[in-house]
């Protein structure tokens, strides 16, 4: 029988591999009743039978079902299999984008007069947050090289209460040392947390290199489909109990629907990230033979400044990288990007679609020098056929030269 009013233990690491996990992750006796996806549940009153199990459940509002912000068996099963993917994780929660998980993360860490350390490489909403919001609220956020590794220990005040990574950056690629930064950060009592979306946890473990949150947007990998934005903050045991509290206390939710979605998503995410993966790199070293292209930003690419790290830390690549072309400007990269057939034009990236992205560093970074001279591309490989992929690029590729025949 369904015993949805007490959330069951997590269920204890069985040691097999992690596509085997994915297949099971959040499957609870007491969430479905044997049935094998949970239901969507869809709550805001939750009953009581009595004064009793009322003042019962204000004991232990998050023992079991107590109102709907707090969730049902369909958004604790997410959470739960987000949980268990990662060694060194105490719990998740759950929020209405990606963006929301990163602000709730720094919300829950820092207080007026604190200083937060920020990778010149983040994604630029996480910026804005910081430089618009943030700033309001008396904190104050500043910008670091990427590959700033060990040497982040300079940057430390007494006021620096976070910092923020993001590996690889999701424009520009840069690899961060993980270890190097979170070992300077323990020493010194400040808490890490990491963007992890370009990874995943299936790619890359953050908690078990010393993160204490690791943040992912859901909208993209996980999700996968384009048709659901989400966010999830996994965080170890000493930060659990202040992410959690500051969960609540912004009051994020996100619809069981929605999370019903996630799981799905979550069930094929192994293999379309193999898939991505392959392909992109098969694209990758395409490009990187073509003369219109001055530099490929994959860090599974030998020719990656950091691949080395990369290749320590990551235990594989996906589907999401970037090119930087010889010559030209944006207003040229139209003849690129405007013909391609299987490639869309939008924001977002994760889905079973390819995608591309003219990008536009120089407007963004404050701390580094941009990593191009000529306009950089971002591509996302779906799971469409690679050499279709390769062809519409090169037909691409050979448009954006003609503009410059004659020069
Ligand atoms: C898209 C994205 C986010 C934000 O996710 P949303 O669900 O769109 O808010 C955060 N970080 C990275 C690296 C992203 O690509």
């Amino acid at each position: 029988m369904i015993d949805a009013r007490r959330r069951p233990a997590l269920p204890a690491d069985d040691g097999s591999a992690i596509a085997t996990r994915l297949v099971h992750a959040g499957r609870q006796p007491g969430y479905a009743d044997g049935i094998v996806n949970p239901p969507v549940w869809r709550a805001s009153t939750i009953l009581f039978a009595s004064l009793a199990e009322l003042d019962a459940a204000i004991k232990a509002p998050d023992k079991g079902l107590y109102y709907g912000r707090r969730g049902t068996p369909t958004q604790w099963a997410l959470e739960d299999a987000l949980t268990g993917l990662e060694p060194g994780a105490a719990g998740t929660k759950l929020f209405p984008s990606g963006v929301a998980a990163i602000a709730t993360s720094l919300l829950a860490v820092v207080r007026q007069g604190d200083d937060v350390l920020i990778t010149d490489s983040a994604y630029e909403p996480t910026r804005l947050f910081a430089d618009r919001m943030l700033r309001d609220f008396g904190v104050t956020a500043r910008y670091f090289d990427p590959r700033i590794g060990g040497d982040i220990a300079a940057l430390i005040t007494p006021a620096t209460r976070a910092i923020l990574l993001e590996s690889p950056g999701s424009l520009s690629f840069e690899v961060q040392d993980i270890p190097a930064i979170t070992s300077v950060a323990r020493a010194a009592g400040v808490v890490t947390m990491i963007d992890n979306t370009w990874a995943t946890a299936l790619r890359l473990q953050p908690l078990a290199l010393g993160c204490d949150i690791s943040i992912q947007a859901i909208t993209k990998y996980v999700g996968g489909h384009s048709d659901l934005m989400m966010g999830a903050a996994t965080a170890n045991a000493a930060l659990w109990p202040r992410l959690r509290d500051a969960t609540y206390r912004l009051g994020h939710h996100v619809s069981a629907d929605d999370a019903s979605l996630a799981l799905r998503g979550l069930r094929t995410l192994a293999l379309r990230l193999d898939r991505a993966e392959a392909t992109a790199l098969t694209v990758a070293k395409w490009l990187e033979q073509q003369p219109a292209v001055a530099r490929v930003l994959h860090p599974a690419l030998p020719s990656h400044p950091d691949h080395g790290l990369w290749k320590r830390d990551f235990s594989g690549a996906t589907g999401l990288f970037s090119m930087v072309l010889k010559r030209g400007e944006r207003r040229h990269t139209a003849a690129l990007i405007d013909d391609l057939a299987h490639f869309g034009i939008g924001f977002s990236w994760g889905g079973y679609e390819s995608l591309v992205l003219p990008v536009e560093l120089d407007r963004i970074r404050t701390a580094t020098p941009i990593p191009a001279s000529g306009p950089i591309i971002r591509l996302s490989i779906g799971l469409e056929d690679a050499g279709d992929l390769i062809a519409d690029l090169a037909a691409g590729l050979t448009r954006y030269e003609a503009q410059f025949r004659g020069e």
